[in-house]
């Protein structure tokens, strides 16, 4: 068991300007900021990290919406944070997620579901990897 996830804050919410109030969710949790930034997505970085998916029929699209303007991407930190984070954003399908789930509170579909949560120890460490280097973990 690891204490640390990896998150991004997609681009619906960003766009609303509420990444502040996720944020402040987040933290309410117990979830502390180890390394935070805003960015946008390349093509090329979409794929890469949702390569998973390439054979779905929703990846095309999952690539457009995910690049489409910009991200907040973070490392945050807990005591299981992989599991218990993926508990607090919800179902992948807001339609399907639990009250006072961030999924239920701010995605729209099953698409823009406004938070992205790693799904394993490794993937967590690989995602931050991709964003934050060493020195720029707190
Ligand atoms: P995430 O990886 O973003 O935390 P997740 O693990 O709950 O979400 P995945 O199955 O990994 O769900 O899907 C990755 C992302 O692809 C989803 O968060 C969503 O944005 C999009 N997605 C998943 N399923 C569908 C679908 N059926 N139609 C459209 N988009 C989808
Ligand atoms: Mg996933």
């Amino acid at each position: 068991m690891s204490n640390r996830t990896f998150t991004i804050i997609k681009p619906e919410v960003v766009a609303k300007g509420f990444e502040g109030k996720v944020l402040d969710a987040f933290s309410e949790r117990g979830f502390r900021v180890v390394a935070l930034k805003k960015t946008q997505f390349s093509l090329e970085q979409a794929s890469r990290f949702y390569a998973i998916h390439k054979d779905r029929p929703f990846f095309q699209g999952l690539l457009k919406y995910i690049t489409s303007s910009p991200v907040v991407v973070a490392i945050l930190e807990k005591e299981n944070a992989v599991q218990d984070f993926r508990k607090l954003i919800g179902s992948t399908n807001p339609a399907e997620a639990e009250e006072g789930t961030i999924r239920k509170k701010f995605g729209s579909n099953i698409e823009q579901n406004a938070v992205h949560g790693s799904d394993s120890d490794e993937n967590a460490q690989i995602e931050g990897s991709y964003f934050f280097s060493l020195f720029e973990q707190y």
